[in-house]
């Protein structure tokens, strides 16, 4: 049994990364400030003896008196509904102070530490489909600047805890991925799409619909975070993690209105600026290194994510 801690641990991912860990028999702590995570994503596991919460912001230095093995550091608005605008610089220090915080933790205690950083740091990618080798191409100045160069940063602090400290780290970079435990005002497109759908309000397509995502269903990204937190112990990464599936916007709105029976038209909003043009992970790293590629079709995936929606908004 591992004692782990985990932080953004309400949230979507971390939620589900928490649900994962206490059926594999450890020992959680999660932690969150609640800010986009939510209480209720790990309602089922309160009373668990294995499993405790502690309401904390990762931007203030805390210490845990039980000695932690693991830390996975997932503590972040990762929409960009939820990180651009009044929360961009709570979104620069939670990925920067707050990485700094944990990388200190995981040094007191000894633990290996994985960062949840993400396909953002590409920016609006050059190159297709993106390798772990590219270096991006960011706008530092940009709406989603808080969110690219701030987990960008974050890669950067963990690699100097690595060589100056010798803090064992692991990076992964997570692509587009939804499913159960999304909040329905997530802002993100999946959520987004479905939300509308269920609720017969118009499909909000930004731009044409022509730019491209690769979405990768939540339980597959969990089964290689967690490989990647017990492989070996030189691995550091970074590696790409998500689905190679690439669609475009408008083929993802017309398979949910497939699905969805409902009186919901498409209508175009303007393009965000900086969104990127196309997104599509080269994986064969974490292929070839812990023999793992996603089950899960984006059909299915959206299946289960409807099914879920449709409990949580008409319970
Ligand atoms: N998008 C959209 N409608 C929405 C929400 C998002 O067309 O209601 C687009 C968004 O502009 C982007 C893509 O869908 O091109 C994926 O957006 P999301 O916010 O899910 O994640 P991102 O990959 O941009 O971080």
């Amino acid at each position: 049994m591992g004692r782990i801690l985990v932080t953004g641990g309400s949230g979507f991912l971390g939620a589900n990364l928490c649900v994962r860990l206490i059926a594999d028999g450890n020992r959680v702590i999660c932690v969150d400030n609640n800010c986009t995570g939510r209480l209720t994503n790990v309602a089922g596991l309160l009373k668990n003896k294995n499993f405790r919460f502690l309401e904390q912001d990762i931007i203030e230095p805390f210490s845990i008196e039980e000695k932690i093995d693991q830390i996975y550091n997932f503590a972040c608005p990762a929409s960009p509904a939820a990180y651009q605008g009044k929360n961009a610089i709570f979104t620069t220090k939670t990925c920067v102070i707050g990485a700094l915080n944990m990388l200190q933790l995981a040094k007191q205690h000894g633990a290996v530490i994985l960062q949840a950083s993400t396909s953002e740091v590409y920016g609006d990618p050059t190159e297709h489909p993106q390798k772990e080798t590219y270096s991006g191409n960011v706008n530092p100045i940009g709406i989603r600047s808080c969110y690219d160069e701030g987990k960008r940063c974050a890669e950067s602090i963990f690699f100097d805890y690595h060589r100056e400290e010798g803090v064992p780290i692991r990076i992964v970079r997570i692509f587009n991925t939804y499913g159960p435990n999304m909040a329905p005002d997530d802002g993100r497109v999946v959520s987004n799409f479905i939300c509308q759908a269920l609720e017969q309000s118009n499909i909000t397509i930004h731009g044409d619909g022509s730019q491209t995502r690769s979405f990768c269903y939540v339980d597959d990204l969990i089964e290689i975070i967690v490989r990647v937190m017990n492989g070996p112990r030189d691995f550091t990464g970074p590696v790409n993690i998500g689905n190679p599936s690439e669609f475009t916007i408008n083929e993802l709105a017309k398979k949910i209105l497939d699905k969805i029976p409902t009186p919901s038209k498409i209508i175009h909003l303007p393009l965000p600026k900086d969104d990127p043009a196309r997104r599509n992970p080269d994986i064969s790293l974490a292929r070839k290194e812990f023999e793992w590629f996603p089950k899960i079709t984006l059909d299915e995936g959206l299946d289960r994510t409807i099914d879920y929606f449709k409990k949580i908004l008409d319970p």
